[in-house]
């Protein structure tokens, strides 16, 4: 099928575009790797009467350090997230999840923004994101706000941007010494959506948890933050009982359907092997493991 007709709007300035989506309102819809937009358009769920480009913008495509704070852009692709040495070296999470989304090609175009903007509850931005306790900074015309991911996703597809306002930088807390990640995903053959995936991100403490990020892909209408989970970790040893104790947390705030890829029982489980198995894992590497 062919898209609807729609106006083509390549603003170059953030300015510009902020302006277009002020005057048209619900009727844009902000353009970044297409990845997720095009198909929804060729399919005609999505008609807007207006697309706003931001890739012919300047300086969206960053990921840097700075004042304590991992920022990342808009137009920032998986593909960089993937091919990333800081990712690779600091932030364990985001560089496990990389090159599992999708394929390459479609890693070349889509942004982890517009995976976040796109709120898909089997996106993995997203649950990556819960773990590692991100700030979403939503900018419009009349100025910016932050929101916390935890805020940010209200159900399937649904967030707090409003259509007026494009996520001009994530936010995430620098790591520290000691601090380690994964992200563990079951799919049904390389390239799919997940059936469950988990992120787990962990930053220790004089041999204790300081402080645990645990999210959860495709097991609920949102991608999820196993709260439960995280708070029975904060301050404790991660020996074996702990680590048992909060997958099965993480288990219980799993709310996944059955459908082909699996019963609720299954993918309940798989949830709870892979908390525990990323909780190893995190562990490993805030402690210098690979
Ligand atoms: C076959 C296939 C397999 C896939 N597999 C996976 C997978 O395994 N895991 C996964 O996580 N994803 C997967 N995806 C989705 C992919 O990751 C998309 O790239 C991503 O969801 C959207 O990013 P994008 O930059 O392409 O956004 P676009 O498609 O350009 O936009 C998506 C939505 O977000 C909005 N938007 C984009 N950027 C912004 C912004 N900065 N501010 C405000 N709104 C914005 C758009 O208006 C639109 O509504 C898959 C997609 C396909 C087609």
């Amino acid at each position: 099928m062919l898209p609807a007709p729609f106006e083509y709007h390549a603003p170059t300035t953030m300015e510009e575009a902020l302006g277009l989506l002020d005057e048209f309102g619900e009727d844009a819809k902000v353009l970044a790797g297409g990845q997720s937009l095009i198909p929804l358009l060729k399919l005609r769920f999505a008609s807007p009467a207006h697309l706003v480009d931001i890739n012919k913008i300047k300086d969206l495509d960053f990921l840097e350090e700075r004042d304590g704070t991992l920022r990342v852009g808009p137009l920032f692709r998986h593909k960089s997230a993937e091919r990333s040495s800081l990712l690779a070296s600091r932030y364990h999470v985001m560089a496990d999840a990389a090159p599992q989304i999708a394929d390459p090609i479609i890693r070349n175009r889509g942004t982890i923004a517009g995976s976040v903007a796109h709120a898909d509850p089997s996106g993995d931005w997203g649950t990556v994101l819960l773990a590692l306790d991100a700030d979403l900074v939503l900018r419009s015309r009349s100025g910016s706000r932050t929101v916390k991911a935890r805020e940010f996703f209200s159900g399937p597809f649904s967030t707090a941007l409003e259509p007026t306002e494009i996520l001009s930088e994530i936010r995430i807390p620098a790591a520290r010494p000691q601090t380690g990640g994964a992200y563990l995903k079951l799919e049904r053959k390389v390239g799919d959506f997940a059936t469950v995936a988990v992120a787990v991100h962990l930053q220790m403490e004089d041999g204790k948890v300081g402080s645990a990020g645990i999210g959860l892909t495709a097991v609920g209408p949102q991608n999820i933050e196993a709260e439960q989970a995280e708070a029975a970790l904060r301050g404790a040893s991660l020996d074996d009982t702990t680590i048992k104790e909060a997958a099965a947390l993480a288990a219980e705030a799993a709310e996944p359907k059955a459908d082909q890829r699996g019963s609720v029982e299954y993918k309940r489980n798989v949830v709870r092997v892979f908390t525990e198995r990323g909780l190893k894992r995190a562990y490993e590497r805030a402690r210098g493991g690979g």
